[in-house]
């Protein structure tokens, strides 16, 4: 397991990955909970069109987290992966309680951690396509509810049964640590948990807590157009990387909404390659310092080999 990573088309050697996107998606329906069409990404060909200035910028692998419930479609991203070249892994689980459906309130969380455990050996329905991630997992408020403790605990379950790493969603506070609390009473070594949109809690102290217990601490919505928003996601990135903890950060974009889309006036997919990198450059990092944060930070936190 440690030597490969998962993808939508099977197996591939870790040394495969190159310059990798931990936290995308590339077919989601949000829109099914929030009612507004902004929030659908379902066009094959807008797909393929916005993936190749991140390819041309020379992106290999990309994290799509969309699981069940939320609009995945793992035959979809086959075709990406076959018209792209790139590599695509794909997520599983639960995402957060808006999104549930029915089936999670009957189950106990051992029959859940099964569903995902056959997912990923077996692949989605009668597909064959295998998750590489659990993920996105998360909680929708500032709190963890009961059925989605219930998700994390199965998630942690399927995690050690698999090996996959698991991936979450929480927005706007500090409720990761409370995910961790949980990951960790699962008896999950923290190193296999990437805490997502770490960077929409603007206290680099919180980054710190989470990078302190060994998870890794995900800056994935860097997107904005508001300069002042790249900036401090910047600066957060280089404070971390004082503080020790350059193997523990990893960045993406969350492009999820059409308006994240070059197509409709977003930064797309390529947006960390294009600017941020040369403004993390300007501010002193090295060439290999950005190959760990682009290459060895997400081979490890897929494989859960650190070097
Ligand atoms: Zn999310």
């Amino acid at each position: 397991m440690a030597s490969e990573i998962m993808t939508v088309l099977g197996p591939v050697p870790v040394q495969h990955m190159g310059i990798t996107l931990m936290h995308e998606h590339l077919f989601i329906d949000l829109c099914r909970v929030t009612r507004d069409p902004d929030h659908w990404l379902n066009d094959f060909n807008l797909t393929i069109k916005e993936l190749s200035p991140f390819s041309a910028g020379g992106g290999r692998t990309l994290v799509d987290v969309t699981n069940r419930d939320l609009g995945r479609n793992p035959l979809g991203l086959c075709n990406v992966a076959r018209t792209t070249g790139l590599n695509i892994v794909m997520g599983c689980g639960w995402y957060r309680e808006p999104y549930y459906q029915p089936e999670i309130y009957e189950k106990t969380t051992d029959q859940v951690a099964r569903d995902i455990i056959t997912e990923i050996e077996k692949g989605v329905g009668d597909t064959g396509v295998r998750p590489g991630i659990i993920g996105e997992i998360g909680c929708d408020r500032s709190y963890i509810s009961p059925v989605e403790e219930r998700s994390f605990r199965a998630s942690a379950r399927a995690h050690k049964h698999t090996g996959l790493t698991i991936s979450t969603h929480v927005v706007r506070c500090t409720a990761g640590l409370d995910q961790l609390d949980i990951l960790q009473d699962e008896g999950v070594d923290l190193r296999r948990v990437i805490i997502g949109h770490c960077d929409t809690y603007l206290d680099p102290n919180y980054h710190d807590a989470i990078a302190k217990r060994g998870a890794y601490v995900e800056f994935d919505c860097i997107r904005s157009k508001f300069d002042w928003e790249i900036e401090s996601r910047a600066q957060w990135v280089m404070l971390l990387i004082e503080k020790g903890y350059l193997r523990q950060i990893l960045l993406s974009h969350d492009c999820c909404m059409k308006p994240h889309l070059h197509a409709y006036g977003g930064n797309g997919y390529d947006y960390v390659l294009r600017d941020f990198v040369p403004r993390l450059l300007a501010k002193g990092l090295s060439e290999e310092q950005i190959h760990v944060l682009l290459v060895e930070n997400p081979a490890a936190a897929l494989t859960g080999v650190r070097s």
